[in-house]
């Protein structure tokens, strides 16, 4: 079906103007400045005024929990949850049960994605201290990138070999996708708190998480990807910033292009602190822990002046009793965020030109994602139309996620994605879904 989007105010590439689009073919075929004559068939006509077109958000990081843990979440139900929120392509992380760690497996992983999900997609590789071979085997024009656990999270696929590391490093087809933080900093603090926990000298909630799980063990870990990248020459981008410490480890004198070691940061770290564990609790127990007032300050002018390159949601279900657990050695970390990720770094303050730099532009140059990212004639039609005078609130009755709950809960916010189109197909409508289209693998260049 050919769709005419009407007199939207387009956001692409720092520039916001008014426009409509011609989408043909799953294509965006045409841009049509205002008052230019065009004939526009019999497509669909789709009034835009006052609503804002951008390229559909690439995802970089989520965890859809398919297969093995799809009590959380699957790949259907949190593409769905994507679409209504403007994102158009995932890359999904291999700690699954299987974790993905074999060309099968990982293959596997792409033909459920094709009969299920309503987004476009990747799927991420997991390293092991003894895959090495299968690793080598991925073809960086069909797989999005290598997932490394420097520091173990849920699913436990830390390589802490250090020839393993180096072999990596050096021999890496793709680019390594990097979880950064020092297994034995956050082992010794466990110890320490439990023995403190034990003798009644510390109380043990969801506020002692940075505690453990420090800046210091983010600095040691990420320091060090760091190194072994410019020395080895991999190209690293080290996900989940979440400390001001880090950040100088990473550059802002070049462009995004040039870089050969990037970061992202998500959008939990700038939102919330260690003031919102009071309220929060563990709902929003993470790894790497939300840390403080400071650090938070420092992510939102990282990525203002080029420092850190991308926000992807690390979106990571958990079922709210497996979190709620009233202990803090137990509660699971993680939770559902693709939704949101728009309406909420808008309320952090963001233009919509700056977040369609980092959640659409930065994604697709970063990883070589062909022909998406952009508003560009030829270029994939995945868009999204966001209203950005809608109020709402966010609310767990109103949670897509399998999960059935959402860290910001009782939010107020006023941008809405009103419709998604992935491949030129519509979507997402005003709240409701058009599941007859399945999304498409992402393919590099
Ligand atoms: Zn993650």
């Amino acid at each position: 079906m050919n769709y005419f989007i009407k007199n939207a105010t387009l956001v692409n590439e720092g520039k916001t103007f008014v426009a409509s689009v011609f989408v043909s073919d799953g294509k965006i075929a045409k841009i049509v400045r205002e008052d230019e004559p065009f004939d526009f068939g019999s497509a669909t006509v789709i009034d835009a005024t006052g609503k804002y077109l951008i390229p559909g958000i690439i995802d970089e990081h989520v965890h859809f929990r398919e297969p093995g843990l799809t009590h959380k979440a699957d790949i259907y139900t949190e593409s769905r949850a994507a679409v209504a929120g403007g994102v158009t392509s995932f890359m999904d992380m291999p700690n699954t049960v299987p974790q993905t760690t074999t060309q099968e497996l990982l293959e596997q992983k792409f033909d459920l994605a094709a009969q299920k999900s309503l987004a476009n997609y990747s799927f991420y590789i997991g390293a092991t201290n003894d895959n090495l071979e299968e690793v080598k085997k991925t073809d960086p024009k069909r797989v999005c990138g290598i997932k490394l656990f420097m520091g173990s999270s849920t699913g436990n696929m830390l390589v802490d070999k250090n020839e393993v590391l180096v072999r990596l490093f050096r021999e890496s087809p793709c680019l390594i996708a990097a979880h950064c933080e020092d297994e034995q900093t956050i082992h010794e603090n466990t110890v320490c708190c439990k023995d403190l926990a034990s003798k009644d000298q510390v109380i043990v909630d969801a506020s002692i998480h940075p505690f453990v799980r420090t800046a210091e063990a983010c600095y040691r870990s990420s320091s060090k990807a760091v190194d072994m990248a410019e020395k080895f020459g991999a190209r690293l981008h080290v996900m989940h910033i979440s400390t001001q410490r880090e950040l100088s480890l990473f550059r802002n004198d070049l462009p995004m292009k040039q870089k050969r070691i990037t970061a992202e940061t998500c959008p939990h770290y700038l939102w919330f602190d260690n003031r919102n564990y009071e309220e929060k609790s563990y709902a929003i127990k993470c790894n790497p822990a939300i840390k403080s007032h400071r650090d938070r300050e420092a992510l939102l002018q990282a990525l203002r002046e080029g420092r850190i390159d991308t926000i992807g949601t690390d979106h990571a279900p958990h079922l709210l009793n497996e979190k709620m657990t009233d202990d803090y050695f137990t509660s699971k970390s993680g939770f559902p965020s693709i939704q949101h990720s728009l309406q909420v770094m808008v309320e952090c303050g963001f233009e919509l030109p700056q977040l369609v730099q980092w959640m659409c532009h930065n994604p697709a140059d970063l990883y070589h994602i062909d022909r998406r990212g952009f508003l560009r004639e030829g270029y994939f039609a995945d868009l999204a139309l966001v209203d950005m005078n809608h109020q709402s609130v966010i609310a767990n009755a109103t949670e897509l996620s399998k999960c059935g709950w959402t860290p910001y809960d009782g939010l107020k916010v006023h941008a809405q994605v009103t419709h998604t189109f992935v491949n030129g197909n519509l979507v997402f409508e005003n709240g409701m879904f058009h599941e007859e289209h399945r999304g498409e693998r992402l393919l590099f260049s």
